[in-house]
């Protein structure tokens, strides 16, 4: 939400999820062929704080978290290949607004 809030503000228009594209990217700006992924930490395995692996069913988790990893990065190849640029923001660099918003502002540049 803070990050289309954002978007917004910078007068980039985007189209959310579009379903036609792999990974459903949260924001697509087609014009600019620039695409803006919001992952969560935990679930995309963030390299931070944030993540972690369960303690339980620890053989369930490890595989469908590595699951969540390979798709992800195969989403990404697919995208770039089809020519477009990429920006993940991970669920714990968003609390910082006017970093948030710089790196935005950057990308769509
Ligand atoms: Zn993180």
């Amino acid at each position: 939400m803070i990050v289309r809030r954002l978007a917004w503000k910078l007068g980039a228009r985007y189209r959310l999820h579009r379903n036609d594209l792999p990974g459903r990217p949260d924001l697509v700006f087609a014009k600019k062929k620039r695409i803006l992924f919001v992952h969560g930490c935990f679930w995309h395995q963030h390299n931070c704080r944030r993540t972690h692996t369960p303690r339980t069913n620890l053989s369930y988790w490890s595989e469908k978290l590595e699951r969540n990893r390979n798709r992800d990065q195969n989403n990404r190849t697919m995208l770039t290949a089809q020519g477009w640029s990429i920006l993940v923001i991970w669920e714990c660099e968003v609390d910082d607004h006017e970093r948030l918003l710089t790196q935005i502002q950057g990308f769509l540049k």
